[in-house]
């Protein structure tokens, strides 16, 4: 199994009760109910842990929606979402918290928080690009506890949006792994290749095309392994690992200006001498790595 840090679920979304009328103002009534702030792709925390505060403690900014992140052992979830200041800078927090990005609930320690966390920065990311409708271009009004936007231009219902991507560790006949960088990555960051799914094609085929048009290489044998939520900010990663048929690198340039066969020794040598950093902790990328690598990679 991968481990994957965001792909956490500990609560009931409990999607039922979503548009029931009333329901937000209903859960803020009560006591036990608890708000997390997400503001600009990011969430309000206690160090690496997202606060799932009381209802009175999670009045920051301006701003009066919530949204329904479901329920566990009784108790509802909602997401608060806190307008940015200038240059999309957050509000300013109580003393104690600090708004983190997905990628530092890695080292959360607490699933719970995590899954709504990752769902609550989801969720207000396609809001805040979702405020006009596609189709007509009125503006749109929030339903459904925060599932639905509704134009108030010609009725029209829009869903939340998630956008899927491939990612894939690429693996030769010596077991040697591809890594690639980005144009605008530091020296020596490196990763597996990935890129969206395309309209029209399979993930399976995305696979493939993107590892021919970045690196030049034949796959086969593609095997979907696992996925995770990418909010950052929509992404749903699906991973998978696929069999390189042949082994000459051609980096296209745009998306990918360097790549590399790493061994398992090449790798830890890499690491060891500083010479090359990988995805952090929370990415599926890293899964991946470890996947073939075998175990776990310090940091
Ligand atoms: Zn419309």
């Amino acid at each position: 199994m991968l481990d994957l840090p965001l792909a956490h679920v500990a609560h009931d979304r409990a999607a039922h009760r979503r548009s029931k009328p009333g329901l937000v103002d209903d859960l803020l009534a009560v006591r036990e109910t608890r708000v997390l702030l997400v503001s600009s792709g990011r969430v309000a925390a206690a160090g690496h842990t997202p606060a799932l505060l009381p209802a009175h403690e999670a009045v920051v900014g301006q701003g009066s929606e919530h949204y329904f992140l479901g329920e566990a052992d009784d108790v509802a979830y909602l997401a608060r979402p806190v307008p940015g200041v200038a240059d999309g800078e957050p509000a300013a927090l109580p003393a104690g918290l600090a708004w983190i990005t997905p990628r530092d609930l890695a080292d959360s320690g607490d699933p719970l928080a995590t899954g709504l966390a990752v769902e609550a920065v989801a969720l207000a990311n396609w809001h805040d690009r979702a405020a006009r409708c596609p189709r007509c271009g009125e503006p749109t009004q929030v339903a459904a506890a925060g599932w639905v936007r509704r134009c108030a231009g010609d009725d029209l219902e829009h869903y939340p949006r998630t956008d899927p991507a491939v990612i894939m560790s690429i693996v030769d006949d010596d077991d040697r792994l591809l890594l690639g960088r980005g144009p605008s990555w530091p020296p020596g960051s490196m990763s597996v290749l990935a890129g969206f799914v395309e309209p029209g094609e399979s993930a399976e085929y995305a696979v493939a095309r993107e590892a021919m048009e970045e690196a030049g290489v034949a796959v086969a044998r593609i095997e979907y392994r696992a996925s995770q939520p990418w909010p950052m900010p929509a992404s749903l990663m699906l991973g998978f690992r696929a069999h390189a048929e042949t082994t000459e690198l051609r980096p296209d340039g745009d998306e990918v200006s360097e790549l590399r066969w790493f061994t398992r020794e090449e790798l830890s040598a890499a690491r060891a001498d500083g010479s090359l950093r990988l995805s952090g902790r929370a990415s599926i990328a890293r899964s991946l790595i470890e996947e073939w690598f075998g175990g776990r990679i310090g940091d």
